[in-house]
């Protein structure tokens, strides 16, 4: 019997996981993720894959975050018709992002055959609403820690990662004759110690380990706690009676933001000024962290109030355009969370042009500014910033906080690898860049003695 593990995404970029475990009885998908960022990489959606779609028989998804599901609704329409096994909190997160997902797509062609500058006529999208709705519909929960019985002699169970609601990392066994082999995929894994979500789990034993390395070469700032920068950033504005507007990510981040701002206002550490949290997106997924309560890592206080309190009694939550408009009449003080996170689109962009020209106000940004978005551009303290074609002065105060990462960094994803003391036969680095990746793999190699590979796009190793 062979077994073989494929790479067709995540290898040597960030973006795109996908994992193929081929035997002669079953194939198996480990993660289906949208590559993003450069051109190049998106171009990589729309290949072939080296298998068929059809030919797939079950997918495992790790966690909800489109650079590992992305690409679901794309192998449906291929052909793809099997069951998705994920966490009940991944389901849930996942049907929200797939149909933003989709809508991405839609509205994308759309604009691209008003414009006419798709070479393809028509435009189509990756995948349609209705593709991203048949995807869902192939969801199957699974528990944490229970063996999943999916194939003969193969089994998978999934292991807490943190990093966000519901991620996992996922063991495949394969059980035949005298011969067998574990395989462990990390999937993202997080930072420990963190509000909101839970620390990663011991890494179970295993022969072969598929580990993310992210932030392989690089720490986080732990020098001022979360809170302090915060609290820091955000009093002189009060005081001022000045807006705050913090763009953050709909998923993870959001929710962390408010659950911070509550117990700051609960200790007295920050008055009680009104509190808005300004995204369709984000408003649904507070209320998918909010039915998963007992996953959380949280204060006593919000257990107890149980009801979906993961914010401070002074919040608002806006959904509608309507409700986000009427933000535009309020004075400060207050606060406003809004998407996206790099400010390079949505609703946020609308409170950007509007606070960014007066001094009283403040931008806080709360997480990772790639180069060439706004958020960088503000960081960088470029004085002033495009919106909609017309250039705005940046008079407003530019802060950003540290240490919100979702992701382990070098030293957190050493502890996971040394959480248990036997080590894996071999060891392949995915989901980071070249340069984080082979320096993780060298500090592996020298440290723990490991063997460790950084694999190419579809690589392929027998395993059996
Ligand atoms: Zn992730």
């Amino acid at each position: 019997m062979g077994l073989s593990l494929g790479f067709h995404g995540a290898a040597r970029t960030v973006t795109g996981s996908r994992y193929l475990i081929d035997s002669a009885d079953t194939r198996t998908v480990v993660d289906a993720g949208l590559f993003q960022g450069y051109k190049k990489l998106r171009k990589l959606n729309w290949r072939n894959l080296p298998f068929e779609a059809n030919s797939v028989d079950q997918v495992f998804l790790t966690h909800a975050h489109i650079d590992h599901i992305g690409l679901l609704p794309r192998m449906v329409k291929n052909g793809f018709n099997g069951n998705v096994f994920t966490t009940r909190a991944s389901m849930d997160l996942a049907q929200l992002l797939l149909l933003d997902s989709a809508r991405i797509h839609e509205e994308d062609a759309a604009y691209a055959n008003k414009k006419g500058y798709s070479k393809h006529k028509p435009a189509l999208p990756l995948y349609t609403t209705e593709e991203a709705e048949q995807a869902i519909s192939l969801l199957r929960p699974i528990e944490f820690k229970q063996w999943l019985e999916f194939s003969k002699g193969f089994k998978a169970r999934y292991q807490p990662a943190g990093h966000i609601l519901g991620a996992a990392s996922v063991e495949v066994d394969y059980r035949g004759g005298n011969t067998g082999c574990r395989i462990l995929f990390s999937g993202d894994i997080g930072r420990y110690d963190m509000p909101l979500h839970i620390d990663p789990h011991p890494r179970p034993d295993c022969n072969i380990l598929v580990c993310e390395s992210t932030y392989g070469n690089r720490d986080h700032d732990r020098s001022v706690s979360i809170e302090d920068q915060l609290c820091q950033a955000i009093k002189d504005t009060i005081k001022r009676k000045g807006t705050i507007l913090i763009p953050a990510f709909a998923v993870g981040r959001s929710q962390q933001l408010t659950l911070i701002l509550r117990r700051l206002m609960k200790s007295g550490k920050l008055p009680q000024v009104p509190l808005h949290l300004d995204s369709p997106m984000a408003v649904d997924a507070t209320s998918i962290y909010g039915r998963h309560l007992n996953e959380h890592h949280l204060d006593r206080d919000v257990i107890e109030d149980g009801r979906e309190k993961l914010f401070p009694d002074s919040v608002t939550l806006h959904k509608s355009r309507d409700e986000s408009m009427a933000l535009n009449e309020l004075q400060g003080p207050r606060i406003i969370i809004s998407a996206s996170g790099m400010l390079s689109g949505g609703r946020v962009i609308h409170h950007l042009s509007r606070l960014i020209g007066k001094s009283k106000n403040t931008i806080i940004m709360a997480g990772y500014q790639a180069p060439g978005t706004r958020g960088r551009d503000l960081l960088e303290g470029r004085p002033t910033i495009r919106i909609h074609g017309k250039e705005f002065m940046a008079r407003a105060e530019v802060k950003s906080i540290s240490g919100l990462s979702a992701h382990a960094d070098r030293t957190e994803l050493f502890r996971w690898l040394k959480s248990n003391d036997n080590p894996p036969d071999r060891v392949y680095l995915t989901h980071g860049e070249p340069e984080a990746a082979f320096a993780f793999a060298d500090q592996i190699k020298r440290d723990l003695g490991w063997k460790v590979e950084v694999p190419d796009l579809d690589y392929k190793v027998t395993l059996l």
